[in-house]
């Protein structure tokens, strides 16, 4: 992105690319970069330089002067980038509250460029409190007879969710990758269940069939040898929770016993909210249904149109210029 006084600033670039400013808006892996010897100025929330370390990605963030990082509601740490020339970047976005998430904060500005990974009518998510109802209830019948639960979502941003909302059971076992993600938002002040790793309640045998438990995983296909590992040893059954299960056809194409539409982005009404909430003149769309947002904004009277992606990221560096 070109700025007027000259500068210019790479939204979530896939590698350094010379520019004065690299803003990464949070830590999963399609936003991140390797920074090498680039001599740009990497503007990131401190969460998101903290989860991204844990992850391998070296990198120290910083906030400057003519940028304001606004919360995206997303994951831990995620902003969005507000710039003094009046161009909002969201990264990824989440505008409803989650547990320990509070709903993204969506700025005035002329210029907005927003993600719209579920830009496109039907995809409409269920309240998260009927979300968990229905969840607490699948399990509470489970240990009923005895069966375990492995409870499934990204291992960074949905698992911590899963732990917060579902930690009450006992016991809850969590999947090492997730325990890995887990004490970060611990270190960085997330409350969550201290829970025993899958590696270490194996070594001791605390997976059993005769006592119920839950377990924390990433999500995987449940023809995955970790589940089947799971369903052969331990007769555990498995849910998913993924925006994508709004397909109906979601949990069988993924080979899970149930799947809930839990998402850390917007869904499609949210989406066209936050757009009316920020009042933009011109609106670019990017990730997922880029296209078909556009369309629809366009048919509601805003100045939209998709951004073109560049080696498989969304983000064309001069298309906002
Ligand atoms: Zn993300
Ligand atoms: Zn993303």
């Amino acid at each position: 992105m070109h700025q007027k006084d000259g500068t210019t600033v790479a939204l979530d670039p896939s590698r350094p690319n010379g520019c004065d400013y690299a803003f990464v808006s949070h830590a999963h892996l399609d936003h991140l970069h390797r920074k090498g010897n680039s001599t740009s100025k990497l503007i990131a929330s401190k969460e998101t330089s903290m989860i991204a370390s844990a992850r391998g990605y070296e990198m120290q963030g910083n906030e400057y002067d003519g940028f304001e990082l606004v919360d995206t509601g997303h994951i831990l740490g995620s902003r969005g980038l507000l710039t003094g020339e009046d161009v909002y970047y969201t990264g990824d976005l989440s505008t409803r509250e989650r547990a320990f998430l509070k709903p993204a904060r969506m700025p005035k500005a002329k210029t907005l460029i927003i993600e719209s990974t579920f830009g496109k009518a039907g995809y409409s998510f269920p309240a998260t409190d009927e979300i968990t109802h229905n969840v607490n209830r699948i399990i509470s019948d489970m240990y009923d007879m005895g069966i375990p639960v492995v409870l499934m979502g990204y291992a960074l941003g949905k698992a911590q969710l899963l732990t917060k909302m579902f930690g009450h059971w006992d016991p809850v076992f969590v999947h090492d990758s997730v325990a890995k993600m887990n004490n970060v938002y611990s270190d960085l002040g997330v409350d969550l269940k201290d829970a025993v790793t899958y590696t270490e309640a194996e070594q001791k045998g605390l997976l059993s069939k005769r006592r119920p438990w839950i377990m924390i995983a990433p999500l995987m296909s449940g023809r995955s040898s970790f589940v089947q590992d799971m369903k052969v040893k331990y007769g555990a059954i498995t849910i998913g929770f993924s925006g994508w299960a709004v397909d109906s056809q979601y949990p069988y194409r993924m080979g899970l016993d149930y799947a809930f539409p839990m998402s850390d982005h917007c869904d499609y009404s949210e989406l066209i909210e936050a757009v009316r909430r920020c009042a933009p003149d011109k609106v670019y769309t990017f990730h997922g249904f880029a296209g078909e947002f556009a369309g629809s904004l366009k048919k509601m009277g805003f100045d939209a149109e998709p951004i073109e992606k560049r080696n498989g990221r969304a983000m064309s560096l001069d298309s906002f210029s």
